[in-house]
This record gives structure tokens, sequence and C-alpha cells, in this order.
């Protein structure tokens, strides 16, 4: 078999990159900077476990307006932004994302699989992080948000690198319900990520499994545990 009949698609936050202090405090920021109220890692994840947000902006703006608070989603999504990728005061909180893969890891899996990505981030905040965290990497092909008309858990971005890579197996590899809904959406085996270390751990395994997960690994480098070759 050769390495094009295997496809491993991944998502990439919480997957690919460790984004507790990327997108997950931007969102804490984004909402208190709105709301003048904190909210938990918890209460972000008790909403992730919900299915159908896995779009930051959206949610960001969801709990601002839960809050009481009216305030036009571009302003929301504009500030979201400015605390992510910077806004010359201060450094985007995107630079303190961190590849979680260890060394040899994909090379090791690029000798055996095609490797692709569905991301819910825009294909160039994807490039961004993968050029700086993994500039020897091929990714082909790598479907951000702005790729499909319908986001995740919809199937669309997935069906689309199976439709262009026309492989044998495959499989899904994300970390949150709509990753799951998606891969189920698509027919495609997913495999889910969960932290032991991250909030609502056990109702995030939960979840995972009652989407038909067929394995759940701590992080993805354990990934070659399912794939035995
Ligand atoms: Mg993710």
């Amino acid at each position: 078999m050769s390495v094009s009949d295997s496809l491993l698609v991944f998502d990439m936050d919480g997957v690919l990159v460790d984004v507790s202090e990327s997108y997950r405090e931007t969102i804490q920021r984004t909402v208190e900077h709105f709301t003048g109220e904190k909210i938990t890692r918890e209460k972000i994840q008790d909403w992730k476990n919900q299915g159908g947000w896995n779009d930051d902006w959206a949610l960001s703006n969801h709990l601002i307006g839960l809050a009481g608070v009216k305030v036009d989603y571009q302003t929301v999504v504009d500030y979201f932004q400015s605390i992510f990728h910077g806004n010359g005061a201060s450094q985007g909180l995107i630079l303190r994302e961190r590849w979680m893969a260890a060394d040899g890891l994909f090379e090791r899996l690029a000798g055996r699989f095609r490797l692709a990505i569905f991301t819910g981030r825009l294909r160039w905040e994807a490039d961004l992080t993968l050029k700086r965290c993994a500039p020897h990497l091929r990714f082909d092909p790598i479907i951000g948000n702005d790729d499909v008309t319908r986001p995740k858990p919809a199937p669309e971005g997935l069906l689309k690198a199976c439709t262009i890579c026309q492989p044998n197996e495959r499989w899904y590899i994300g970390d949150t319900v709509d990753d799951a809904r998606c891969a189920r959406g698509a027919g495609v085996p997913f495999i889910g990520i969960a932290a032991p270390s991250s909030p609502r751990y056990k109702a995030l395994v939960a979840v995972l499994k009652g989407e038909g997960a067929i394995a759940i690994l701590d992080d993805i480098n354990q990934l070659e545990t399912v794939l035995k070759a």
C-alpha cells in the first residue's frame, strides 16, 4: 500500500497546537473586556462540549450577549483579533501557541500516511502557526474555515480532503464534539484527543465516546498506538 492510500486529517487547535494560552485565553479576555466579568476555562469547555460552538468569535459574542451586554458582532471580532494577533501595544497571544508533536512523530507518520488538516481557523491563521511551529512539515490539503460554506460540525471540509486525496483508509483526529460529529457525518473513523489536564476532562471523554470515537488519546504523541503498522 502506498502512502497516498492512507490519509490522516488533523484538526489543528488542541490537536497539533496547544491553544490553552492563545484562543482560550483570548475568549476570556474578550468576554471580560465587554462584560467586566471573568468567565472560567471550565465554563468555556462546557460550551465546547455542548457542540455547535467551534467558532471562538461566535462563542465570545454569545457569552457577551448572555451577560446582557449589547455589542456589534464585528466589534467583538475586531477586539478578539487584536488580542489574538497583537495590536502594536502588546504581542498577540498566537505567539504563545506550542507545537504538541514530539520530534520525529510526523516524520514517521509521513512515511506511512498522507497528512492533511481541516481546521476551524481561517487558512491564513493556520498557515501562520504552521510556518512558525513546523515549517519543515507538509500538510496537503490544508482546509480552513474560509474554504468551506458550512463549518464544523458539518462534514464538508473533511469530505473535501477525502475527495482530493481519494484514500482507501482515512481517519480524522480532533478534540471537540464538533470534530467527532463532523467525522461521523463524513463516515470517517474519529480519533479523539482529550488532555487529562484539560477542564471538564471526564465530560469531554464521555461526549467523544458518545459520538463514536474509535480511540481517545491524551495527546497526539500516542497516535501510533492506534495506527499500528
Ligand atoms: Mg480543536
